[in-house]
């Protein structure tokens, strides 16, 4: 995977765009900590990364999630997802998902590039150091993200 620039000069990671997975359960959103060495290390956000080539954006957020967070896609539920451009035709998708059987206990575990993990309440999140692009989009006044952990 690589960076490249979108149409208006940015530096972004991954020619196909990214995507990430906002789990949520009980009115908390399962966020993770990035390990300081990767990119923008040190703050929150939802597990995701770069789409490969030929990859939908549901796809890797759920592959991500598995190889950060050991959650499989099995185990998710998926429920629509929000999209951000960044005006220069880069996209990061933000999928939506609840646990696939919510009475079960999920077990999330730190892999690559993930230091820690909770369960935050949706009050809570903006509390947090979090990942640029994710406080963007948490705050955007569309409220989907919000809204969607909110209602879980
Ligand atoms: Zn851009």
């Amino acid at each position: 995977m690589s960076w490249t620039r979108c149409r208006l000069g940015h530096r972004h990671w991954g020619p196909h765009g990214a995507a990430g997975l906002l789990l949520a359960r009980d009115g908390t959103a399962l966020l993770q900590l990035r390990a300081t060495w990767a990119h923008r290390g040190g703050t929150w956000s939802v597990p995701g990364g770069a789409i490969e080539r030929g990859e939908s954006a549901l796809r890797a957020a759920l592959r991500e999630t598995e190889e950060e967070l050991g959650v499989a896609g099995a185990a998710v539920r998926t429920a629509g997802s929000r999209v951000a451009d960044c005006g220069g035709g880069w996209t990061y998708e933000t999928v939506l998902g609840v646990p696939a059987d919510p009475g079960a206990t999920l077990a999330v575990r730190d892999l690559a590039e993930s230091a820690g993990h909770a369960w935050v309440p949706a009050a809570e999140v903006t509390d947090l150091p979090l990942h640029p692009a994710f406080r963007a989009a948490w705050a955007d006044p569309d409220g989907v993200l919000r809204d969607f952990v909110a209602a879980s």
